[in-house]
């Protein structure tokens, strides 16, 4: 099993980090959790695309985390040669995404049924709404939802991918919480979203302060990697975009907390996973 990172960037649109999104590649095929800014051109990228992905995995419903599933939704659809419904899981509230995003693309669905006459069925999406507990379970690979923390936005989900001794925990947004710790525990790769409290805190601008409150810090990831014997901890969704060169401080205030091993997302970072 593989991790690639599709997506490392904050919500601040930024020239070299795409918004968040994590291509997981399993045996029985490639499963995409959240769908940031520029998701597509980096499945590209990784040899993947919207009429190959198995399925699509939201762990909430913020904008910079499903700004792109327009995109995927669409792209399946006019790239494949038969009806292919888009497989969505998700917390409490995506079948109604689906539908809204199905309205907004009303006039493009209808120009390109009468413009081409091969296309003879609408795009489509076939929606689980999730909160814990197994949700997918084909030959070795099964996948486990379950409830993580970034209140006031409810209910938020994380995942686990467990591909025979192979596993991954994509924790999105979320502070240290129970419902992670039993997802991850004895992980492969975690993957996690963190902010660096120590350089969002100085600013002093509200709208900044005010994210450090339902996401991890760097310390805080590192020590949910620690408490639950996790082999190896991805930083992503990093905030603020590290500086050129910064990295080692990043990797610095995880590793006073966790022993194992550590890597700053970049995108396309791509990582096997230990057995
Ligand atoms: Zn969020
Ligand atoms: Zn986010």
């Amino acid at each position: 099993m593989q991790v690639i990172i599709l997506g490392s960037g904050s919500p601040l649109p930024d020239p070299h980090r795409a918004g968040p999104s994590t291509l997981v590649r399993t045996s029985v095929g490639d499963f995409v959790f959240d769908c940031g800014r520029g998701v597509l051109m980096r499945a590209a990228a990784a040899g993947s695309g919207a009429g190959a992905f198995r399925a699509v995995l939201l762990t909430h419903l913020h904008s910079d985390h499903i700004t792109d599933l327009n995109d995927i939704y669409t792209s399946r659809w006019v790239t494949s040669f038969q009806s292919n419904p888009l497989p969505v899981y998700g917390p409490p509230g995506t079948a109604a995404l689906l539908e809204a995003i199905g309205t907004m693309l009303e006039p493009d669905i209808a120009y390109r049924l009468a413009h081409h006459d091969d296309l003879r069925w609408p795009p489509s999406a076939v929606v689980t709404e999730v909160t814990e507990g197994v949700i997918f379970h084909e030959g070795a690979v099964r996948i486990t939802a379950g409830p993580t923390d970034h209140a006031p936005v409810r209910p938020t989900v994380g995942y686990r991918i467990d591909d025979g001794a192979q596993s991954v925990v994509i924790a999105g947004d979320t502070v240290p919480c129970a419902g992670l710790n039993e997802l991850a525990g004895t992980a492969g790769v975690l993957v996690h979203t963190v902010v660096r409290r120590d350089l969002i805190e100085p600013i002093g601008l509200p709208r900044l302060t005010d994210v450090l409150d339902y996401h991890s810090s760097v310390a805080d990831a590192a020590q949910t990697a620690a408490r639950n014997d996790v082999r190896t901890l991805i930083l992503t969704h990093l905030v603020p975009t590290p500086a050129p060169g910064s990295e080692q401080e990043w990797l610095d205030q995880a590793t006073a907390h966790f022993s194992g091993e550590v890597m700053v997302a970049s995108d396309l970072l791509s990582v096997d996973v230990p057995a």
